[in-house]
């Protein structure tokens, strides 16, 4: 029994371990940044050795900065950038190539492509979510069509097919455990969604051998044991859910229309349905939602795959600024965007609007307009996008969210989230620990092996709307004609 539980979070921008004490306390933690590549327009990768590299370095960073042995631990949590696609030789490890990254939309052609010769209602219908670039299923169908030795391979069982999860889990393992929890597998567009099980139709559908597919294990529960010769001890892994999944549980949101939203490299929102899965009509996602008690639990999620990256745009592509933090103060500068909207579809845009060929936009400029008016819009389309999405998740289900508990790298920004408030014209609340993410994949490996029972909530601030119905709404008209522009 050791004293620390050890949370490894590999996201899209960074790997980080958090080591927490019984008491829910952060004790330690270690981050290292992760390099994507662009190789092509829309395309984005990752070198899924370098991933696992760097969570392992982290891994050793948290211990040795607070001066402990590997022998602390107790057990350990895993969350993840979900959807990212590895393939790897099952006996070497080696993977056969980069890993394609939930933002990668080189398959958005093949998704046409299918929606055009099929009707794929059912796919919805069964799995939550819709035949589009974002998901792995056609991410595994272009890595084994783009050399046929590998079609064989896979049908042989040489291959394996994982989300980060499983990449984690068979590098913590040494090779043993080939696995994915299920609120990963319900973002691969292969799984049955209220059954938690591979569906054979839908591997077929997509021509995915089931060879090469991970088990599905529960969120909450010891699914494999790390390998000494890799972390240094043998200790339960006890607890994996996706990013979004995971932070849900982080901010506590246990009950129906309990949400949650986290800015990140995109900006995510959760809203808790409870043991059914809810279909949406206004092109909201139908998901698993991590559940502490191994039951089926179900959550609507509604994604903007450009949040944060519109800073991190800002600041590496045009130089416009020196740090993500530096924008609050730019954006506060001016009294306001000056008529600019930016509609950051680097990638497309996801959900209510679906249209993964829309490219980004920045309209309404003026000679007025400097730097500070763009960083002011940039942050305004966070929470412009995540307005689009809450109000297309109420259409849906008719029930009115009463305030948005918010995390992730940018809910640091006071200006984002007295504006994100403002837009939506209800509470916005952020919790005194904003690790979110981690404190949830910490919880589902506690739980599991009774480190500890329970979670505590605690809020930092909560940003009450400020903002005149018509400032309001002229905003809002703003955005809708620059969205018009773009899709
Ligand atoms: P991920 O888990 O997707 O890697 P994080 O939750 O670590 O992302 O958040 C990092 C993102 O948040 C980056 O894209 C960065 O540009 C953005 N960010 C960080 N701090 C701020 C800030 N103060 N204001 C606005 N954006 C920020």
């Amino acid at each position: 029994m050791g004293e620390y539980l050890l949370a490894c979070d590999e996201g899209t921008s960074s790997a980080r371990s958090v080591l927490f004490d019984r008491d829910g306390n952060v004790a330690s933690s270690a981050q290292l940044e992760l390099q994507s590549a662009f190789p092509n327009d829309g395309w984005v990768e990752q070198d899924a050795n370098a991933t696992w590299e760097a969570q392992h370095s982290s891994i050793d960073h948290a211990l040795e900065r607070f001066g402990v042995s590997p022998s602390a631990l107790h057990a350990v949590g895993i969350t993840n950038q979900r959807e990212t696609t590895i393939v790897w030789d099952r006996t070497t490890g080696e993977p056969i190539g980069p890993a394609i990254t939930w933002q990668c939309r080189r398959t958005a052609s093949r998704c046409d492509a299918l929606k055009a010769a099929n009707d794929t209602a059912w796919i919805s219908g069964r799995t939550g979510l819709k035949v589009d670039p974002y998901f792995s299923a056609t991410k595994i169908r272009w890595m084994l069509d783009n050399d046929p030795a590998l079609q064989r391979r896979a049908n042989d069982g040489e291959l394996a097919f994982g989300t980060v999860d499983s990449w984690l889990v068979f590098k913590l393992t040494a090779g043993s455990v080939h696995a994915i929890d299920r609120t990963n597998a319900s973002r691969t567009l292969l799984m049955d969604l209220r059954h938690g099980i591979w569906d054979d139709e839908l591997l077929a559908f997509f021509d995915i051998p089931k060879a090469m597919m991970p088990t599905i294990v529960p969120s909450c529960g010891i699914l494999g044991i790390t390998a000494g010769e890799v972390l240094g001890v043998e200790v339960p892994i006890a607890g994996i859910a996706g990013d979004q999944q995971a932070a849900l549980v982080g901010q506590g949101c246990f009950t129906p229309n309990a949400a949650k939203l986290t800015y990140g490299t995109g900006a995510f929102l959760l809203v808790h349905t409870g043991s059914e899965p809810r279909t949406s009509n206004a092109g909201l996602l139908s998901t698993t939602a991590a559940s502490l008690t191994n039951g089926a639990e179900f959550a609507l999620e509604g994604s903007v795959f450009s949040a944060g990256s519109t800073i991190q745009w800002l600041r590496d592509n045009l130089g416009v600024l020196s740090s993500a933090a530096e924008s609050e103060a730019m954006a506060t500068s001016v009294p306001d965007s000056a008529g600019v909207f930016l509609v950051p579809a680097f990638e497309g845009l996801g959900a209510p609007h679906w249209d993964a060929k829309a490219r980004g936009a920045i309209v309404g400029l003026t000679r007025a307009a400097d730097r500070s008016h763009l960083v002011r819009a940039a942050l305004e389309s966070m929470a412009l996008q995540t307005f689009d999405l809450i109000d297309a998740l109420e259409a849906d289900t008719g029930e009115r969210i009463s305030e948005l508990r918010v995390d992730g790298g940018a809910a640091m920004n006071d200006f984002l989230l007295q504006f994100q408030a403002d837009v939506l014209d209800r509470p916005v609340v952020r919790p005194k620990n904003l690790e979110s993410t981690v404190r949830g994949a910490a919880h589902l490996a506690a739980v599991a092996t009774d480190f500890w029972s329970e979670l505590t909530y605690e809020v930092n601030q909560r940003f009450e709307p400020n903002m005149t119905v018509s400032e309001r709404e002229a905003k809002l008209s703003g955005w809708r004609d620059a969205l018009r522009a773009v899709l």
